[in-house]
């Protein structure tokens, strides 16, 4: 037997002990201690879930005598004691992880409940129906998550069938119609039906029922959603979960008696008001599994106003204690309210940075804490697009905003169906449509662009898993009629596959496509990241290519350009003819014919550019990728000369085609990532990038003249040797030389390199000789580091990350061992030569909240990524500089 405490009653802990007791008890305790009014109960800590797996599914020794210690404790406080047919305690038990997992894993209500203690409850109350209504609750549940085996017939939807057919027999659609008399008759036959399911009777005793909902409830941390859910999120697998112990109130003895969800701010925008919902005569779950749908809280107001007046009260003592918004449940008993749980209430990227700003404009939080409590990603959805101002459409239908922002896919009507066509599988956008969502429909939820349900409230599972991953929600839509494959709505059906759009924060079901736009950066979004660039040390700059992009990228916050890919300028429809004429050219001369064409093309592209930019910087990558990528592909090729062969064997064409066939034959290579590109491109066909340069610089003098102020840094990809980056710059210094000298001016530029080899990393010394400036180009680098071809690696990264090889994906988030290490080197080494070189990163990892704090350790001036994650970038490197103490001093 070990001395470790293991079961804590909610007046021995405190809000301090999430890791004990997980987030729910924690709170629970430390509202016990404020004197709020919590019903009496106990925490089993998360480290007894991980025994109970570590055993193999063993109770570890002295648990039970510790909980009947701590029960005993509750029944002297309630005056009630468990399987007491006179005076019956009834408990909940709950799971309860250090982060909250919403509907998750497995609860089990009015646990204590048997043939004995039913009799003495009605006795009690005087009820039966209520009783009979808990009971039969109480065994659907406990056989749910604790008998039921996948292939018995005791999971919860089969009790609901059961209950259905009795309905149907009685003519009653309503389970409010049937009787306490008619619930009796149905609490036996669901005891027969779990008899002949399990082959064993349902317990009557008190104690084994309270064992195995406790050891449902931990068996529940490992079930599929929940291992999802935590993927999603990040959480640890190895955190386990508490299980809290609680006596029961009803909320559903009568029309005095209630129960709901509240936040104490508004959980969509942010308001300041107290906001959720209701449902008189109910117990917690009719409000959060989206089955009624329930009243606004503001309705409350009217019905109960004392209940009201009680409940505003207790939201603004918590958002006091805690300096932070709490989503509470609470019950109603007779006109006697309960806080049953509070936490951290979950909100969407506009309402935390509003809720955030208000905090600190109330005087209750520092600007540090606002900036430190925000998770970056979640300002993605402050970018959301909106639908365009003034743009018609035709409406369907409204229901609750659930989740905000625009979205536009074809209807799906089931979630496995969504997760196979949306995001991640076939890649279309889709619109998740159902009657109502349970947490098993969360892998669908995350692939669809939006979801729409005819059921269910703000509060239910459907809408905060939403707005938590930010997906567009429109719930409880009772205007639609759900159906297995379409929806009707005012006569009209909508089918799989045709396309609707959803407005989240306003709650609109669209007919057909709308055009969606970009929010602005005004408001609190501003004021919060106009904190974030006090307080961080890092520079954010963008990876863009065309002026449209950097407009947006410097809208966002970008302080320059920290790449600009260049070949993507040669796709367009108008330069691909000259791109691939100049690619097969014969000769020399030939070629410089088609570069001298392309030039002007070029030098247009980066006048737009610097003069978007204004007098920030941009770093402009030479030519990187191998050369047959702009021409058409072989294997189409081959196609085409079999067909002509056929079709045309004297023509022109076969002729022109087969030729075509030999040259691109002859550029081709079995590995070309490690083939002809970056700096080798520059060493065997010099032209392009001679032109490049001269475009640079020209269309850096011309927007010079137009006002701007350029500061060009030529970028010289993938160098591994320093002789590579020698012979390209010094060709090029005379080029640069020789256009400033030609037109008379000076131009602020620079050269430099990327590092995405780790032979250049590990040569930074001698490369930073050569180099004015270093970029790390994570995606080679990580590719070049691990073997893994950033292209298709996802056959193996997926089950490496599954069966915990690797930690995470490193394409998504810098390998800080290994790819980072190379960094870190690479930074000595070029700092002992070159103090003053600056160096960023301008692979994906740029904008990845992680890598940017990593990056901010090991010293880089700034971090480089597309627009849209630029804010996002921008709070990290805040929440990194302040992590570190704070000071911006180098910038
Ligand atoms: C990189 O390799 O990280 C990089 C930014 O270059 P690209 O993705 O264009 O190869
Ligand atoms: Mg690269």
């Amino acid at each position: 037997m070990s001395d470790t405490k293991r079961v804590w009653l909610f007046e021995e802990g405190n809000a301090a002990m999430r890791d004990e007791l997980g987030g729910k008890g924690a709170n629970l305790a430390e509202m016990s201690n404020i004197g709020l009014p919590v019903p009496p109960g106990f925490t089993i800590t998360t480290d007894t879930c991980n025994e109970y797996t570590k055993n193999g599914g063993q109770f570890p020794d002295g648990l039970m005598d510790e909980i009947k210690k701590a029960l005993a404790k509750v029944e002297e406080k309630t005056g009630k004691k468990l399987g007491d047919p006179e005076n019956p305690l009834l408990v909940s038990v709950r799971s309860g992880a250090k982060f909250s997992m919403p509907g998750m894993m497995d609860t089990v209500l009015n646990l204590g409940l048997n043939d004995a203690t039913v009799e003495g409850l009605i006795k009690l109350t005087d009820n039966p129906r209520f009783v009979y209504d808990s009971y039969r609750r109480f065994l659907m549940m406990l056989s749910d998550v604790a008998y039921s085996d996948g292939a018995n017939h005791l999971a919860k939807h089969d009790f609901e069938h059961i209950f259905y057919d009795m309905k149907k027999d009685l003519g009653v659609t309503d389970d409010l119609q049937v009787n306490g008399e008619q619930l009796k008759q149905l609490c036996e036959t669901y005891k027969a039906h779990i008899e002949a399911q399990s082959g064993h009777d349902f317990p009557q005793d008190p104690i084994q029922q309270l064992q195995d909902s406790v050891a449902a409830v931990w068996k529940s941390w490992n079930n599929d959603r929940a291992i999802l859910y935590r993927q999603r999120e990040k959480i640890s697998d190895d955190l386990g979960t508490a299980v809290n112990i609680q006596s029961m109130v009803f909320g559903n003895q009568g029309e005095d008696c209630g129960t709901g969800v509240a936040f104490t701010r508004n959980a969509s925008d942010g308001t300041k008001e107290v906001f959720g919902e209701y449902l008189m005569n109910a117990q917690g779950e009719d409000v959060v599994a989206g089955v009624r749908t329930p009243m606004p809280i503001s309705q409350l107001k009217v019905q109960n106003p004392e209940m009201y007046r009680q409940l505003d009260e207790i939201c603004t003592r918590l958002e006091q204690h805690y300096k932070d918004m709490q989503d509470i449940e609470f019950t109603i008993e007779h006109n006697k309210l309960f806080i049953l749980q509070c936490r951290s209430g979950k909100r969407t990227g506009p309402a935390a940075v509003k809720i955030a700003v208000d905090l600190v404009n109330e005087g209750l939080i520092s600007k540090e804490t606002a900036l430190a409590r925000i998770n970056p990603e979640l300002l993605d959805q402050c970018l959301h697009p909106i639908i365009k101002p003034g743009a018609k459409y035709t409406l369907l239908a409204k229901g609750l905003p659930a989740g905000p922002g625009a979205a536009t896919g074809v209807a799906v009507f089931d979630a496995t169906r969504a997760a196979e066509m949306g995001k991640g599988g076939e890649g279309k956008r889709v619109i998740l449509v159902r009657a109502d969502t349970s947490p098993d429909d969360l892998k669908g939820m995350l692939a669809a662009e939006g979801v729409l349900t005819e059921r269910g409230g703000m509060t239910s599972h459907a809408a905060l898993v939403a707005r938590g991953f930010g997906i567009p929600t429109v719930a409880g839509c009772s205007d639609i009629s759900v159906g297995p494959n379409s929806f009707t709505v005012n006569g009209k059906t909508i089918n799989e596959g045709d396309p609707i759009s959803l407005n989240g924060t306003l709650g609109e079901v669209i007919d057909g496509t709308v055009d969606v736009v970009d929010p602005e950066m005004t408001g609190e979004f501003g004021t919060l990241l106009g904190w974030a660039d006090d307080a961080k040390r890092l520079g954010v700059r963008t990876n863009a290519d065309t002026p449209e992009d950097v407009a947006l990228a410097i809208k966002f916050g970008a302080e320059g350009v920290g790449l600009c890919r260049t070949e993507h300028m040669f796709f367009a429809e108008d330069r691909r003819p000259i791109v691939q004429a100049m690619i097969l050219a014969a000769t020399e001369e030939e070629r410089k014919v088609h570069l001298d064409l392309l030039l002007p093309f070029q030098r247009n592209d980066f006048q737009g550019i610097f003069e978007a930019l204004g007098s920030r910087p941009a770093t402009i990558r030479l030519i990187d990728p191998p050369l047959h990528e702009f021409l058409p592909s072989m294997d189409s090729l081959i196609a085409e000369v079999a067909t002509l062969k056929v079709t045309h064997p004297e023509s022109r064409e076969l002729a022109e085609k087969s030729d075509l066939l030999h040259k691109v034959e002859g550029m081709h290579e079995i590995n070309p990532m490690m083939g002809l590109r970056g700096c080798r491109l520059s060493i065997v066909f010099p032209g392009i990038v001679e032109m490049q340069t001269r475009a640079i610089l020209e269309g850096a003098i011309a927007a010079k003249k137009s006002g701007a102020d350029p500061h060009p840094e030529i970028m010289i990809p993938l160098v591994g040797h320093v002789n590579e980056l020698k012979a390209v710059r010094s060709n090029l210094e005379k080029v640069a030389k020789q256009v400033t000298e030609a037109h008379g001016e000076t131009i602020d530029y620079m050269f430099g390199t990327m590092i995405e080899i780790p032979r250049a990393a590990l040569t930074s010394d001698l490369i930073a000789e050569e180099a004015e400036f270093f970029s790390f180009g994570t995606n080679d680098l990580t590719q070049m580091t691990f073997g893994f071809s950033r292209d298709d690696s996802d056959k193996f990264l997926k089950p490496y990350v599954a069966q915990k090889i690797l930690p995470g994906d490193p394409f998504e988030s810098i390998d800080q061992s290994g790819v980072g290490k190379l960094m870190q080197i690479s930074v000595e080494l070029a700092k002992k030569v070159r103090p003053n070189i600056k160096l960023g990163i301008c692979g994906e990892h740029g904008g990845e909240p992680a890598s940017v704090a990593f990056c901010h350790q090991i010293g880089l001036n700034y971090v480089s990524c597309s627009p849209y994650r630029v804010p996002i970038a921008r709070l990290a490197a805040a929440q990194a500089n302040l992590k570190d103490g704070g000071s911006n001093r180098d910038r």
